[in-house]
């Protein structure tokens, strides 16, 4: 077998600083991670290793001048492929997953991020709206990353989870948006019904943990992300 195939690299960038992971995002992520055997490098700014840039992300404007974003820019899926270059050396790029925090993803029904499905380039809608990135201690960034990097994985929602997965299905006892940070509002109806909270999907997107359930563990297939 492949000696690294549980070692998982991901090199951070953003569209400004205050989209930046936070350092409990990372610890948090890194522990969970560990715990399943996994070895995940989440490369930040404050990141010295050699062959990665994180950090501050960077557009060619129409002149062809590379400019720093609005804050408030969002980032598309097919936007991260370009940038991978300026932030990630060759050698670790058949590895190495690009997460983009931004502001949003300019794209409709992502409300929250999107991920290659597999691969290795995926963007996250940062904060919850104005309640930032850990509101009421509920983790939303770190299980926000987690989930798109589940997709990066070839992970698909719990209750999406049949023989349809790519990656395989999972127990019917495990396929609920309770089970695992794979769960998604989208499948609860949305968090809004027109302007009014849908209790029942936002009830259930604080509830879930910072965890993919047990079977989604063992059907995590890292080589199917890779080159
Ligand atoms: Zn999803």
């Amino acid at each position: 077998g492949d000696p690294h195939k549980k070692d998982i690299v991901v090199c951070i960038g953003y569209t400004a600083p205050k989209w930046a992971l936070t350092k409990r995002t990372i610890e948090r992520i890194t522990t969970v991670f560990l715990g399943r055997d996994f070895n995940l490098l989440l490369a930040d700014e404050d990141s010295d290793m050699p062959g990665l840039d994180p950090g501050q992300i960077v557009f060619a404007d129409a002149s062809g001048n590379l400019v720093i974003p609005a804050e408030n820019r969002g980032v598309q899926l097919n936007e991260v492929g370009p940038i991978r270059p300026r932030h990630i050396a060759d050698y670790f790029d058949p590895f190495t997953h690009m997460l983009v925090a931004a502001d949003n993803t300019n794209t409709q029904n992502a409300d929250f991020g999107i991920a290659q499905f597999p691969g290795r380039n995926l963007v996250i809608r940062s904060h919850f709206f104005a309640l930032g990135p850990d509101p009421f201690g509920t983790e939303y960034q770190a299980k926000d990353a987690m989930h798109e990097l589940g997709h990066n994985f070839g992970l698909c929602h719990p209750n999406a989870s049949d023989d349809s997965c790519p990656t395989g299905a999972i127990p019917t006892s495990e396929r609920n948006g309770a089970s695992s940070c794979m769960g998604s509002p989208a499948d609860d109806g949305g968090l809004f019904n027109g302007i009014l909270p849908n209790v029942t999907a936002i009830t259930n997107a604080f509830s879930r943990p910072l965890d993919y359930s047990p079977t989604q563990w063992t059907n995590i297939d890292v080589a199917s992300s890779r080159q």
